[in-house]
């Protein structure tokens, strides 16, 4: 079965990931590599540093590989938090005080409209490829729910009438950005290994 390094030191990703793809490879973590260390995202684009990390390991380790980065895109806010959303409040990356940060810039303003955007970089036998998945909706005046995590008790998407905090994880995966770019790998991945 072809090998793939997903770039991240994040087991709940390694886990959701192996799910969706172990039977199409064999999904290998930087942990199993013996790396333990950040890898650098120094970019200012979700693109850009899922780039940048898969090229990393690439380099590294010279094995076919992946990375992905996500941020929330809010329309009023120019964008941000976006390739910030970790840091937005600053470098504890706490996900209440980016929630305050977003509510409080927002106070004032009606439009809503905000899209979660997740990225991954693959790096397959040396060359590149990106794919991205997006689900579109709305900034809550304050959170509601209690499952999730990040920014899900401020987000509602599109079409539901509840906060991404009070879908359960296996609702959310249906529907969320992360869920459509895995599943745009999936397909990609399914066709290239199928060929070869
Ligand atoms: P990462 O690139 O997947 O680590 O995501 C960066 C940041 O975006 C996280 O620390 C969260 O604050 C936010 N984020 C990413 N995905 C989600 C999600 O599904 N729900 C809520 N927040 C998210």
């Amino acid at each position: 079965m072809k090998k793939l390094v997903f770039a991240t030191n994040n087991k709940h990703k390694i886990d959701e990931i192996r799910h969706l793809l172990g039977s199409i490879c064999d999904i290998c973590s930087l942990a199993e590599l013996n790396f333990t260390e950040d890898i650098p995202e120094n970019q200012t684009t979700l693109e850009g540093n899922a780039i940048e990390k898969s090229r990393f390991v690439y380099q590294k380790f010279g094995l076919s590989c992946f990375a992905d980065d996500t941020g929330l895109e809010i329309d009023a806010l120019g964008g941000e938090p976006g390739v910030f959303s970790a840091r937005y409040a600053g470098e504890e990356k706490s996900s209440l005080q980016n929630i305050k940060k977003v509510l409080a810039k927002m106070h004032d303003i009606d439009n809503r409209r905000a899209r979660f955007r997740c990225v991954i970089a693959l790096i397959i036998d040396g060359k590149e490829y990106v794919f991205e998945g997006t689900i579109t909706g709305e900034i809550l005046r304050s959170p509601v729910g209690d499952f999730g995590f990040g920014y899900d008790s401020i987000f509602k998407a599109d079409g539901y009438d509840v906060s991404f905090a009070q879908m359960t994880l296996t609702e959310k995966s249906k529907i969320s950005h992360r869920a459509k770019a895995i599943e745009k790998l999936a397909e990609f991945l399914k066709i290239k290994i199928h060929i070869e």
